[in-house]
């Protein structure tokens, strides 16, 4: 089962306004993904549209969000269903700060619909950290059925490992994200000890052609099931 759990669209304000719920589907199915993940910064209000994209392409998508916590830690959450996930869009858009997105500086955040269609454009700054600590996620997770993972844990910023030094057994995480695979042998000994690591590659794509070929795998038919088995 080939996976990219980690895109963003044109509604990041870092996302590449070709990033539209069908191109990104099309894309993935050209690369050979059979799971794939939509995973905007602060927000969920593309999933709708991806999900219903993909019903006719075989591919499986699972709803997310890419949240910023209080202490500028990205982690990525994900749900089965785009009804769950909007659940969860709605506790973080409330702890969002009221910043106005200037589009001249960070680009339009387009909410689309399953056609590709602009249907509004989120006003909010989708970017800042919200009033959720990183301690709080597992704990939300189980309240809105879903799953979490500290995002790109090398990186030297917006990282778990950036911001605390390493990854405090008390938040509870037993997946993580490591974009760059070859930084794994030094993320290791950054985890807690008390459960088996599983450790995720995703793109993090921004743009079309950043989106993972068909080379991170995990052996399972349906992964959310995978997931679920093991207990994460
Ligand atoms: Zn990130
Ligand atoms: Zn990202």
């Amino acid at each position: 089962m080939y996976y990219d759990l980690h895109i963003h669209s044109a509604l990041s304000p870092c996302g590449d306004n070709d990033m539209t719920p069908n191109n990104i589907v099309n894309m993935a199915v050209l690369k050979g993904l059979d799971t794939i993940a939509l995973t905007d910064h602060n927000s969920c209000k593309n999933c709708p549209a991806l999900w219903a994209a993909a019903q006719a392409s075989g591919l499986k998508v699972l709803c997310g969000m890419e949240i910023n916590t209080a202490e500028e830690i990205h982690a990525v959450c994900l749900f089965p269903t785009p009804e769950q996930a909007m659940a969860f869009d709605a506790y973080v858009y409330a702890r969002l700060p009221d910043v106005p997105n200037d589009p001249a500086i960070f680009g339009e955040q387009r909410i689309l619909d399953a056609q590709d269609c602009i249907i509004g454009y989120e006003p909010k700054l989708l970017i800042n950290a919200c009033e959720i600590s990183i301690m709080e996620l597992t704990g939300l997770m189980e309240q809105f059925g879903g799953i979490c993972f500290p995002a790109h844990i090398e990186k030297t910023s917006y990282s778990i490992t950036s911001s605390l030094g390493m990854v405090p057994p008390e938040c509870g995480f037993t997946l993580y994200e490591v974009k760059d695979r070859r930084k794994l042998p030094q993320m290791l000994p950054l985890l807690p000890c008390s459960a088996p690591p599983l450790i995720v590659h995703n793109s993090d794509a921004h743009y079309l052609w950043e989106i993972s070929e068909a080379e991170n795998e995990l052996p399972c038919n349906d992964l959310w099931a995978y997931f679920l088995s093991t207990k994460i």
